[in-house]
């Protein structure tokens, strides 16, 4: 089984996204199972409704799972699981405070090395422990030797005892940490293979540690993804507004369109446009770059005009805000100056909306309304250009300056001639 675990503390990361989109592709090509886990336990940091929006954002991007599990039912697990190891002597009560374990850090800090748990609690036995009656958090020993695993995009991992380190698996409040809860989830739903970010790549031996107390044997995969950076080289945060699922969706970038874009980037892939279904037929999680790709909006307003282009005609209109199918037609015709839903429907909308006629053209534009009006069933452009302009007496400039106004409500657009075919049939609900 594959999994997609996401935690509800902010607006999904469109790395997050991309997690989602190749555990997906890959459970779909193994033919395993693929399990949506709700990442709850961190209560503090939990947002409300966030959960909701994930599965929200899975529907519209079609990432089907075939379950759906908020880490926090299991619960009695990982408590289970703490005190057995707690009872094995595998894990130690430790009661540390806050200020003791601040200080040590900050002399860390000072002494330039990498902070370490002391070891002072480690000989406490559980009946002692239980004994105090105090309040403690349970941390794993650290490991005897050196932990290693094999990832699928880079070189053999290799941790030292030392640097995975003794580390908190329950807190005070008996909640288990992001490690402990995921290893030990991640063994009760037999995963077999892990895809995440490479943030995550430090907690993996942690997680194997954990999993190797608990006496569990089978060798999970893993493949840890490059992280996605900004045009600056930086990781993408929250300040990169197009890091935002939703802002993306917001802006008017499809859903296929995105999905395309992320599995393209950092990718070789047989064509640049495709969709979801197709990519099942010819991913290759092996193929993808060791190095962080950059992410180029100006390529996913190029994926997004493609995709727009391939949709049905209503349905695009539906997306606009209209029912003809017609006006799904029109915007593909102004797809060559705008690439998103979002600026497509404020050029079809400009069309439809109340006109500013310029006051240089007041006069011709009185004019030429009543001879549009009577000519509109003329199909062909050229026909119809050179009546209008005969009877009006208008010619160049003057012509054609409130003739485009009149018709599209914009002073520039694509040439009169590809967009008047369509326009004209709506002639009546455009000059009013
Ligand atoms: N809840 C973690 C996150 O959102 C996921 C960790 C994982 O995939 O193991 O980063």
């Amino acid at each position: 089984m594959l999994r997609f675990a996401p935690s509800p503390t902010g607006d999904m990361h469109i790395g997050n996204l991309r997690v989602a989109i190749f555990n997906y592709i890959v459970a779909k090509q193994r033919n395993e199972k693929f399990l949506l886990r709700i990442e709850d336990t961190d209560k503090e940091r939990n947002i409300e409704g966030k959960d909701k929006e994930i599965i929200e954002l899975l529907k519209k991007f079609h990432i089907e799972y075939d379950n759906v599990v908020y880490q926090s039912q299991n619960l009695s697990f990982h408590q289970n699981f703490a005190k057995k190891l707690l009872e094995e002597e595998k894990a130690f009560a430790c009661f540390c405070t806050k200020e003791e374990l601040e200080k040590e850090k900050e002399k860390a800090k000072k002494e330039k090395r990498a902070y370490r748990y002391s070891g002072k609690c480690e000989n406490i036995t559980l009946d002692e422990a239980l004994k105090r009656d105090e309040p403690f958090v349970v941390r794993i020993k650290k490991p005897k030797e050196i932990v290693e695993f094999e990832d699928i995009l880079k070189e053999k991992m290799k941790f030292e005892p030392n640097d995975i380190d003794s580390f908190v698996i329950l807190r005070a409040n008996e909640t288990p940490t992001y490690n402990f809860a995921c290893a030990i989830d991640d063994m009760l739903y037999d995963i077999s293979l892990i895809i995440r970010g490479e943030d995550h790549l430090s907690n993996t031996p942690k997680q194997i540690h954990i999993q190797k107390s608990l006496g569990y044997t089978k060798k999970i995969e893993y493949c840890h993804l490059p992280i996605i950076l900004n045009q600056d080289g930086k990781k993408m945060s929250k300040r990169d507004r197009a890091s935002s699922v939703k802002w993306l969706l917001e802006e008017g970038f499809l859903p296929e369109a995105i999905i395309n874009y992320l599995i393209l980037l950092g990718n070789k892939t047989p064509k640049e446009i495709f969709t979801l279904k197709e990519a099942i037929e010819w991913f290759d999680i092996k193929k993808l770059s060791k190095n962080s790709p950059k992410f180029d909006i100006d390529k996913l307003r190029f994926i997004n005009r493609a995709h727009i282009n391939l949709m049905d005609d209503k349905n695009l209109a539906t997306l606009l805000g209209f029912n003809e199918e017609d006006i799904g037609k029109l915007a593909k015709i102004y797809l060559e100056e705008a690439s998103t839903l979002k600026e497509l429907k404020e050029k079809i909308d400009k069309i439809f909306a109340k006109r500013e006629i310029l006051e240089e053209f007041k006069k011709e534009s009185e004019i030429l309304k009543s001879f549009i009006l009577k000519y509109r069933d003329i199909e062909d452009f050229n026909e119809f250009k050179k009546i209008v302009s005969n009877k009006s007496g208008l010619k160049g400039k003057r012509f054609f300056k409130p003739l485009r106004l009149l018709l599209t409500g914009s002073e520039h657009g694509p040439e009169i001639s590809k967009i008047y075919p369509i326009l004209r049939k709506y002639i009546k609900r455009i000059i009013k």
